[in-house]
């Protein structure tokens, strides 16, 4: 074979799957667009096709293509000739970007080629060593989590609300196909061996092989699913049931209040507070509720794993539960780190401190990603979140609300996503531990 021949045999081997996953990334960007627009307002996700959004014409298979579609129709609608949002490409090609560069970063190795001063092959996480076809449940669990992030960014900055479903689907994914990884070595872990690495290694770091850990993990989440049951059953309150009320209230009292000062101004007294949830008197209360919304998940953890520990005894936990296991806790620990400072932070100040709705995305976060991550994605997010602040002083723009976490927390698990190796080395800068950390 000639020498051109075989560059190109190895272009062609090394690109096509990039643009492949390119060109699926394309098409979960589709999806995340179809997502941003109708979760708000409760349209169906799956039923209707996509039409345009002004005249309601269907579009036909041709302009539906991801990010060609749109520059087909040159941004404008065929029949209406309404100019359609570029912000439906936009988001299509930043996931398909994200996708390939995901992959381009773990799977294709270029040796010798440095990223922010690292070598290229050390900023894939080790569990990427062993390959795409070994990893592939992992890394999909991973786009899948992308993906969501995207979608509830932008439904975040769009809205102030996160839908809980795009935490909950990268959960359910991550629950079932973690585990599934686990097959693909099973009884043969040697032959998957990578680089210098001993041993196989999961995308998931596993706490231990004890059974204490799985009854513990396993114990909590089923005490999770009856505090859900017993809140929906109308046995346990909700918290901040009474909020809408109470703010309602609240702003009948503020208008009628600026009515008699001011001898009738017309000012519309929500626009001028903006920061209504701040001024909730009971947040400290609503707290002791939370908790008591715990107290099952607490139990049943603590008698899980006594007696997990007790039936499994000396013998081996099975692979695939240890990594289950592993996807249990990133969930708890994600979720916890951002409900306990919540608890902590309302107790301290009596006041709303972090939404629910972040506990889900940073649970979300580890259930994919472990839990060593999801505890480096509250602190890169805390940096995000400071950044954007000095930022938003710099340009004299009005800083975001207090509340819009979820964003900061997304681009934060991007940052440990990418940046891990450099992340560990530093730490290990700052704690004089030359050569970096090396976590799980
Ligand atoms: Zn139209």
């Amino acid at each position: 074979m000639s020498d051109f021949k075989m560059h190109a045999y190895g272009f062609v081997a090394t690109w096509l799957p990039v643009l492949w996953v390119f060109a699926v990334g394309a098409c979960v960007g589709s999806l995340v667009n179809v997502l941003v627009y109708r979760l708000p307002k409760g349209l169906p996700v799956i039923v209707p096709s996509s039409r345009c959004p002004k005249c309601d014409t269907k579009l036909t298979f041709k302009e539906n293509i991801p990010i060609l579609g749109w520059l087909m129709l040159r941004g404008k609608c065929k029949f209406c000739k309404q100019p359609i949002s570029a912000e439906y490409p936009i988001v299509e090609t930043i996931v398909a970007v994200l996708f390939a560069a995901t992959y381009l970063l773990w799977y294709v190795a270029i040796p010798g080629r440095e990223w922010l001063g690292v070598e290229w092959g050390a900023v894939k996480p080790e569990w990427a060593r062993s390959g795409v076809w070994e990893t592939l449940p992992a890394f999909t669990v991973l786009l899948i989590l992308l993906g969501s992030l995207v979608a509830m960014t932008i439904v975040d900055l769009k809205t102030y609300t996160i839908p809980l479903v795009l935490t909950w689907v990268p959960v359910g994914v991550a629950v079932v196909l973690h585990p599934i990884n686990t097959l693909f070595v099973e009884g043969d872990a040697p032959r998957y061996t990578a680089g210098t690495l001993g041993d196989w290694i999961f995308a998931i770091p596993d706490p231990s092989r004890s059974w204490w850990w799985l009854g513990l993990c396993g114990g909590a989440v089923i005490g999770l699913v009856i505090a859900n049951f017993l809140v929906s059953a109308g046995l346990i309150g909700r918290s901040f049931a009474d909020y809408d009320e109470w703010e309602a209230k609240a702003i009948e009292k503020e208008k009628a209040k600026r009515a008699s000062e001011e001898g009738g101004s017309t000012e519309d007294p929500e626009a001028n507070t903006p920061e209504m949830w701040v001024q909730y008197p009971h947040a400290r209360r609503e707290m002791v509720r939370e908790l008591a919304f715990l107290a099952p998940a607490a139990a049943l953890g603590w008698g899980g794993a006594i007696l997990a520990q007790n039936l499994g005894g000396a013998a081996d936990v099975p692979l695939w539960l240890r990594v289950l296991t592993g996807v249990m806790m990133g969930y708890l620990i994600g979720g916890a780190v951002i409900w306990g400072v919540r608890v902590f932070g309302s107790f301290a100040f009596g006041k709303e401190a972090m939404g629910l709705g972040d506990v889900h995305v940073l649970a979300a976060i580890g259930a994919c990603m472990g839990w060593p991550d999801a505890i480096l994605t509250f602190f890169a997010a805390v940096l995000v979140g400071l950044v954007m602040a000095v930022v938003g002083m710099i340009f004299k723009a009005k800083v975001a609300r207090m509340m819009a976490f979820g964003p900061c927390l997304a681009i934060g698990a991007m940052v440990v996503l990418y940046a891990k190796p450099l992340i560990e080395i530093g730490l290990g800068e700052l704690m004089g531990k030359p050569g970096g950390f090396d976590l799980p």
